[in-house]
C-alpha cells in the first residue's frame, strides 16, 4: 500500500499498460489501481467495489480469492518451484499429472500436451510445430501459415503476423514472411457468401478459392478461433467442416486458437464442441489456470506427435525456460479439478443466459440496443448510436467509463460490447449487473459522448 501512496507517475519506474502515456501520466492516479479481488468483485485503492464483467481479460474464470488454487501453488512452490525441461532432465510429477488430466478433458483425439507459458507462446509454438511437422515429412516448401482477417492471436512477431489486424502490423512492421490472410465468416451466414445466396456449397467454394489464391500446396497450417473473440460470433459449422475437409485433403494442419474460448467461456469446455469439428492442434491459455498463474498449452494428436519421433535425431526444437512452470501446472490442475467438481461450465452458461435475458428485458424499448446475444458466458451487446449507425468506439469508451462509475466493468471491441464475467457469478450478481448496465445505457443522452468527456482508447479497445 505504501507504494500506492507515494505513486508519482512522472518519475515512478513502473511503465503501465497500453493506453496513451499522456493519460497515464496526467490523469490516472492511485484510484486506478486494483488492490484486491473477492469472488466476481474487484476492489480499487479507495476501497470501491466493482463487479468484474471482464474476468480480468477473460482469464479469471473462477473469480478472485480461490484458496484451493492458491494452496496448490503454495505446495508446489515450497516442494519444487522450478526445473529446466529444455535439456535432458526429467520433468516434474505435477507436469505429468496435469498433462494427463488435461488430455483426458480435451476433445477426442487430442492426446498430447506440450506446455507453453502464455496464449501468445502457445499459438507461436503451434505455428512452429506445424512448420516443423511439414519439414519432418519432407514437405520443405509447405511453410505458409494462414490466419483469418479480423482475428487476434497474440503479441509475438509470429502471432501478430498471423493475426488479421492491420493495426498490429502497422505498429511493428515489417512482419515476418510466410503469413497470409483469408476473409473470415462473421455471422451465422458465412460472409464469404455475403451478397450471394448463402449455402454450404457456395461457402465451401469461396473458402477453397480464398485458400487457392495463396497457393494451397505451400500451406503448412490454418489458424482459426472456433468463435471469434472480438465479436462473439461462432464460425459457422459448415465453414469449419469445409475447412477441416480441405486441410485433411491438402495435408494442412488445422490449428484452433482456444486461448480465449477454452475452459467454458462459450458454454462448452472447449468451443470446438459447438461444431464437433476437431483440429489437429488446439492452443490453450488464459482460463487454463483461471488467471492464477501464466500458462499455455498446445494439445495435439498422436499423428502430429509421432512425426517428431520418426528418427533418432527428431525433436521439436522450441522451448522457453518457463514453459510448463511447475507452479503454473499446479494452478492448472487445481483449476481443472474445480471445473469438473463444481460443474462450472453449466453454471457459467446459466448465468450468461440470465444476464442476456436481464439486459434484453430492461433495454427492450431502448433505441440504442440493436441486439443482445449470449453464447455461454459471453454476452455481446450490439449497440447503435442515436443516428442509428453501429455504435462508434467513442460511444463504447463513454459507456465503459459510465459503467465503471456505476461499479461494473465491461469490455468492448470495434465489433461489440463484451460482457464476460467470471463463470462463478451468482444469480443476484447477474441481476445486479444487468440492472446497472441497463441503467447506464438508458441514461445516455445525445450530447454526453464527446472526445473531451471520454478517456482515451487503449490497445485492447482498438483491436
Ligand atoms: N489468442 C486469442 C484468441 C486471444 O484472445 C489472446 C489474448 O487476448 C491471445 C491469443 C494471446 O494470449 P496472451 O495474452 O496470453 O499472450
Amino acid at each position: 500500500m505504501a507504494a500506492i501512496e507515494v505513486w508519482e507517475p512522472t518519475t515512478h519506474p513502473f511503465w503501465h499498460g497500453s493506453a496513451p502515456m499522456s493519460y497515464i501520466l496526467n490523469e490516472a492516479g492511485p484510484a486506478d489501481m486494483w488492490v484486491r479481488g473477492e469472488g466476481a468483485w474487484l476492489i480499487d485503492a479507495s476501497g470501491r467495489r466493482y463487479l468484474d464483467g471482464r474476468s480480468g481479460v477473460g482469464n479469471m474464470l473462477l473469480g478472485y480469492g480461490r484458496r484451493d488454487i492458491a494452496e496448490a501453488m503454495f505446495r508446489q512452490a515450497t516442494e519444487l518451484p522450478f526445473v529446466c525441461t529444455m535439456r535432458r532432465e526429467r520433468s516434474t510429477p505435477i507436469a505429468f499429472e496435469y498433462a494427463e488430466a488435461l488430455a483426458a478433458a480435451a476433445p477426442p483425439g487430442l492426446t498430447r500436451v506440450r506446455f507453453a507459458h502464455t496464449g501468445s507462446s502457445a499459438v507461436e509454438s503451434a505455428i512452429l510445430m506445424a512448420r516443423s511437422y511439414q519439414r519432418n515429412l519432407g514437405r520443405t516448401d509447405k511453410d505458409v501459415v494462414v490466419g483469418l482477417r479480423g482475428a487476434y492471436h497474440g503479441t509475438t512477431m509470429t502471432t501478430m503476423a498471423v493475426s488479421g489486424l492491420p493495426v498490429l502490423h502497422l505498429h511493428f512492421r515489417p512482419m515476418p514472411a510466410g503469413f497470409k490472410h483469408i476473409p473470415a465468416p462473421r455471422s451465422a451466414d458465412c460472409p464469404l457468401c455475403q451478397g450471394v445466396e448463402s449455402n454450404e456449397a457456395t461457402c465451401a467454394d469461396r473458402l477453397i478459392a480464398a485458400l487457392e489464391s495463396h497457393g494451397m500446396e505451400r500451406m503448412a497450417a490454418v489458424v482459426v478461433e472456433p468463435v471469434n473473440a472480438v465479436s462473439g460470433v461462432p464460425r459457422p459449422d459448415h465453414y469449419l467442416r469445409a475447412l477441416r475437409d480441405l486441410c485433411s485433403r491438402q495435408g494442412i494442419l488445422l490449428i484452433f486458437d482456444e486461448v480465449f474460448t477454452g475452459f467454458g467461456r462459450m458454454g462448452k469446455m472447449f468451443a470446438s464442441e459447438l461444431s464437433g469439428v476437431l483440429p489437429d492442434i488446439m492452443c490453450l491459455a488464459k482460463g487454463i489456470t483461471a488467471g492464477y498463474a501464466p500458462l499455455g498449452a498446445v494439445v495435439t494428436t498422436d499423428e502430429v506427435y509421432d512425426v517428431f519421433n520418426a528418427s533418432e535425431s527428431a525433436y521439436f526444437a522450441h522451448a522457453s525456460s518457463t514453459d510448463g512452470h511447475p507452479v503454473s501446472c499446479a494452478a492448472g490442475l487445481a483449476t481443472l479439478k474445480a471445473f469438473l467438481q463444481e460443474d462450472i461450465v453449466a453454471r457459467g452458461a446459466e448465468m450468461g443466459e440470465r444476464l442476456r435475458g436481464g439486459i434484453a428485458h430492461r433495454l427492450a424499448e431502448s433505441p440504442l440496443l440493436a441486439h443482445v446475444r449470449a453464447i455461454g458466458a459471453y454476452i455481446a451487446v450490439d449497440l447503435v448510436d442515436f443516428d442509428g449507425r453501429k455504435a462508434s468506439m467513442l460511444t463504447k469508451r463513454y459507456l465503459d467509463q459510465a459503467c465503471e462509475e456505476r461499479g461494473i466493468l465491461i469490455d468492448y471491441t470495434p465489433e461489440t460490447v463484451m460482457i464476460i464475467p467470471p463463470l462463478i457469478l451468482t444469480a443476484d450478481e447477474a441481476d445486479l449487473f444487468a440492472g446497472r448496465f441497463a441503467e447506464t445505457v438508458l441514461s445516455m443522452k445525445t450530447d454526453d459522448v464527446s472526445r473531451s468527456s471520454v478517456r482515451p482508447g487503449t490497445l485492447r479497445g482498438h483491436r
